[in-house]
């Protein structure tokens, strides 16, 4: 009796840090595990189903549709998995995290939590209403920040300095900045002894009221297993794939890690260092340097959101602030949703949206151009509906985008460099996505 009571104050007293998992869900590459880790005797993962995020927004779209849900699932489902291969597991609840995590430091005796920092507003608020509730229970919050290539602290300019003209950005931070090794991934975890993990909600339970009859079987699936497979696949024989099946050039292969990387089941870092091995086989590939440059304008959207915040939502975007919504003609914006307007390559190109949840950067730029410039609806409307839709939405990169394309972005070089007629040139000029996405 008496050793137990005192193994009972040995359990009191030990470290006990809260890993809250968002969008990171891997275990390679992340510094908030592995600090958590170290610094602990235990950890307990959770992750919370937020319902706020399953929501209909101002604009009747869905926060997140049926596809990108999917998605979602089996990406906790797969950390699930890697934590259950190390002999403990992740608490997987359906609620809201500031409700339920100082129910959880409570009855754990938690002694810190842990969490990757977002930079949309919607996201920062929830950690604040977090840090709020355990601040009564003082314990810390503690932020990290792991979604970019290229860590803020190494950047060569303080947030509120870095250049909003992307070109800049891109230029200064390549000359001045290094990308950091990946952190390895754990071998072996402590973890807070229980027995109540959660089951994963089914999507039903996520989409109630979204009729799911229909729902297309996705080509892409979640999890960081899947992740590391495409990226080693894409890496090693996505130039004979792509080539072999598509109407691309060589310098227009797309990688499609997009989804992957939004939820944090890839870390832009592993697909760096990961491309650096690729290049000491094959040499430097035209579209090694793409993927690179595009895990920069992601970091730089991402920045720009920390810098400005909720202007990127504004229908007036960094234009005038007055300028209204507009009227809008359901049936033209309806039409578009449905892929039914009338362009064969337009109509083609949301119909793979929709039944995929992804199309490549050239098709965005043209399904948006022909919304926002040919039906002349305001571009805030397709930046909804690509948020229901896209498997790889995540709000800096896809309100940043739609707010440049519109021409009301923070890069004033962007503003009337699109061109509806110029893009569709471009996108297809042996006419071959047509007969690819109906085969
Ligand atoms: C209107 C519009 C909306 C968009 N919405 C999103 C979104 O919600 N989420 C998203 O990840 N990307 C978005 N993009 C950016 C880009 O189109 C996609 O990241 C890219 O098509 C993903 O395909 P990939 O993985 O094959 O890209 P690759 O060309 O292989 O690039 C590698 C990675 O770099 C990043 N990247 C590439 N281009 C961009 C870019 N212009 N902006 C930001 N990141 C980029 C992506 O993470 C991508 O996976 C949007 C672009 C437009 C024009």
């Amino acid at each position: 009796m008496q050793i137990a009571s005192q193994y009972k104050w040995l359990w009191m007293m030990s470290k006990k840090i809260l890993v809250w998992f968002r969008n990171d869900l891997r275990l390679h590459d992340n510094e908030m595990l592995v600090e958590a880790i170290a610094k602990s005797d235990e950890i307990l993962p959770v992750y919370f189903f937020d319902p706020r995020h399953f929501q209909q927004t101002s604009y009747h779209t869905l926060k997140t549709g049926a596809l990108r849900a999917q998605f979602l699932i089996e990406s906790v489902a797969a950390l699930r998995q890697s934590f259950q291969n190390l002999g403990g597991n992740i608490i997987i609840l359906l609620g809201k995290p500031e409700d339920h995590l100082p129910v959880l430091v409570s009855k754990y005796e938690i002694t810190e939590v842990y969490h990757h920092r977002e930079v949309a507003s919607e996201e920062t608020d929830v950690s604040a209403h977090v840090e709020d509730a355990l601040w009564k229970q003082r314990v810390n919050l503690k932020h990290f920040i792991g979604h970019t290539l290229y860590n803020k602290e190494d950047l060569p300019f303080p947030i509120k300095d870095i250049p909003d003209v992307f070109a800049q950005f891109k230029k200064k931070t390549e000359r001045d900045a290094g990308v950091k090794p990946c952190f390895l991934t754990p071998q072996k975890i402590n973890f807070v002894p229980t027995d109540e993990w959660g089951a994963l909600p089914a999507l039903t339970e996520l989409l109630p009221h979204v009729d799911l009859g229909t729902l297309p079987t996705s080509a892409y699936k979640g999890g960081e297993q899947e992740a590391l497979n495409h990226l080693y696949e894409f890496l090693h024989t996505g130039e004979d794939m792509a080539l072999a099946n598509a109407s691309l050039k060589k310098n227009e292969i797309v990688s499609k890690l997009s989804p992957w990387l939004s939820l944090g089941c890839l870390s832009p870092r592993e697909v760096y260092w990961k491309m650096k091995e690729a290049e000491l086989s094959y040499g430097l590939k035209p579209y090694f340097n793409q993927i690179v440059v595009g895990l920069l304008w992601r970091d730089y959207y991402r920045f720009m959101f920390k810098k400005y915040g909720n202007v990127f939502f504004r229908p007036a975007g960094f234009g005038h602030a007055e300028m209204p919504v507009g009227q809008v003609d359901e049936l033209q914006l309806s039409a578009w949703k449905n892929a039914n307007t009338g362009h064969p390559l337009v109509d083609a190109m949301l119909y793979e949206l929709n039944t995929t949840g992804y199309i490549s950067h050239a098709a965005r730029l043209l399904v948006a151009l022909y919304l926002i410039y040919e039906l002349k609806i305001n571009w805030v409307f397709g930046a909804a509906y690509f948020e229901e839709k896209l498997l790889d939405y995540t709000p800096a990169s896809n309100w940043g985008n739609w707010a440049n394309v519109a021409g009301v972005g923070n890069d004033a070089r962007l503003t009337n460099s699109f061109d509806f007629e110029k893009q569709l040139k471009v996108v297809d000029p042996k006419g071959l996505y047509l007969q690819d996405v109906r085969a």
